[in-house]
């Protein structure tokens, strides 16, 4: 109890006092530690007992996780003498939380082949979310199928974690399905479809299912309002969108974070509406953030309002000096009204400063096995296949309109940019890799961890064309469903 009051001393004080110490008072010290995030002295608990239960070892495993020492979580792991379910949650989570989503896998797959160990709920809530990370969709699918072969009560744990996969691996249906099936639902229930179904460009859907979780009398959270936000922004539904901002905080009493905020300066400012944009940024509660100034920033670029766009990107500059994109705006504006020395000096920054911050990476899933991409990757021992097939489909893109977009003044002020211009591109490479893996007409599945680059976007239009196959690209904002030539979002992300 005194941990979770941040009494450490108070509580060692009493656990040195007692007349007899069991493994349990042992294990309560170790968790108390662990859970303040002090593992060092957690471990120095763990190493003075002379004898430890499973609860001792997963405690440990779970205070080294929740430091972020994966390596002296595993070391410790595999020193175990045996191991129960509970330790290989302990162990699993770990990687999960700590967005090591492969290993999270990978450890999985020996607890259930290797060592024949049962999964329970637990186990599987984590799986699933690094599933849906990672969007192995083959695996969600059989997680979801042993749920259903050992007749588990589809709980909210599981219910939504399952929905979750669905959903992040690019099935709504799927997830839309769980949902329904669940014998009961909460907020995050309901999160996760209306998320679900705005990433995926369904806004009707969207702004319907907030509507019929209001009407069950389930009360929304903020992570509700980020959805319907950004169904209305995708929609260019400005209004409504203004409306949803208004009642949040009049109606459900939630005060909007940066990230709401975020939403309805893009939504405006998308508009046009770049005066109220502004506007709202400056009443903002909480401080803004470089990517709301972004937002205002792109708005500024698409009505070409030079002076509004100079101011944002120089607040921009002062949060985020790396941003390239504030760099690239500035260079572009100042050259446009001839303002040629001011321009030069953003393009020089820009290619002495080709920054890689986070380097972009795909992936994708083969056979229930996740592979992953980094830019201009040749590690691959497929490699020589993946350039050859990029190649051998170049004539044919280009006969169908694809023109490569490689040069830095076209670029927009995605994130994406910070990977070299010049070379190929994650998604692409994850893309290519599933032609040559995968049967003729089937559906190619991309996880990408950055927003997809316009050229990126433009080169995978084409390509569903070209190999007449259905690509979806998951970016970090959205779903990308290509088809016959066609993107989902309409070319607006
Ligand atoms: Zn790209
Ligand atoms: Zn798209």
């Amino acid at each position: 109890m005194y941990f979770k009051l941040g009494r450490q001393s108070v509580a060692r004080k009493l656990f040195d006092e007692m007349p007899i110490r069991d493994v349990v008072s042992y294990n309560t010290l170790i968790a108390g530690y662990s859970s303040c995030g002090q593992a060092g002295i957690a471990r120095e608990v763990f190493d003075s007992m002379s004898e430890r239960s499973f609860v001792s070892w997963s405690a440990m495993i779970a205070g080294y996780s929740k430091s972020g020492d994966l390596d002296a979580a595993r070391e410790l792991f595999e020193r175990m003498p045996e191991r129960n379910v509970v330790c290989w949650n302990a162990m699993i989570a770990g990687y999960a939380q700590n967005e090591r989503f492969s290993e999270a896998v990978k450890i999985f797959r020996r607890m259930l082949q290797v060592e024949g160990m049962k999964p329970n709920e637990v186990t599987l809530v984590s799986v699933l979310s690094a599933c849906a990370n990672l969007g192995a969709l083959g695996l969600g699918k059989w997680i979801h199928r042993y749920v259903e072969r050992a007749s588990t009560r589809l709980g909210l744990f599981l219910g939504n974690a399952l929905s979750d996969m669905y959903s992040k691996c690019g099935c709504i249906a799927e997830a839309r399905k769980v949902f329904d099936e669940m014998p009961e639902r909460d907020v995050i229930s309901w999160s996760i479809i209306v998320t679900g179904t705005a990433m995926h460009g369904l806004w009707n859907e969207a702004i319907a299912c907030f509507h019929e979780m209001l009407q069950q009398g389930t009360k929304p959270n903020d992570i509700t309002f980020m959805g319907i936000l950004s169904a209305c922004t995708h929609a260019g539904l400005v209004d409504d969108g203004l409306e949803y901002f208004d009642r949040m905080s009049r109606e459900f009493g939630i005060d909007p974070k940066v990230e709401h905020y975020g939403c309805v300066v893009d939504l405006l400012s998308r508009a046009g509406r770049l005066d109220e944009a502004e506007n709202l940024i400056s009443s903002m509660r909480v401080s803004p953030n470089a990517i709301v100034w972004g937002a205002l920033l792109g708005g500024c670029r698409i009505y070409g309002d030079v002076d509004r766009g100079e101011r944002a990107a120089h607040r921009i500059l002062q949060l985020d000096p790396d941003h390239s994109g504030s760099h690239i705006y500035l260079a572009n504006a100042y050259a446009s009204v001839g303002k040629l020395e001011e321009a030069a000096k953003y393009r020089v920054w820009m290619r002495e400063k080709q920054v890689v911050k986070t380097p972009g990476c795909s992936w994708i899933e083969i056979d229930n096995a996740v592979y992953e991409f980094l830019m201009g990757d040749r590690s691959h021992p497929q490699s020589g296949k993946i350039y050859a097939m990029i190649r051998s489909l170049a004539p044919r893109m280009k006969l169908a309109g694809y023109v490569p977009n490689t040069s830095l003044v076209c670029q927009s002020i995605d994130e994406e940019e910070k990977e070299n211009a010049l070379a190929m591109h994650s998604e692409k490479l994850a893309v290519a890799f599933g032609l040559v893996s995968t049967e003729e007409g089937a559906t190619i599945r991309v996880v990408k961890n950055l927003r997809v680059c316009k050229d990126c976007h433009d080169y995978m239009k084409v390509m569903s064309q070209v190999v007449a196959r259905e690509i979806v690209l998951r970016d970090r904002n959205r779903f990308h469903h290509f088809k016959d030539g066609v993107c989902s979002c309409k070319d607006y992300w």
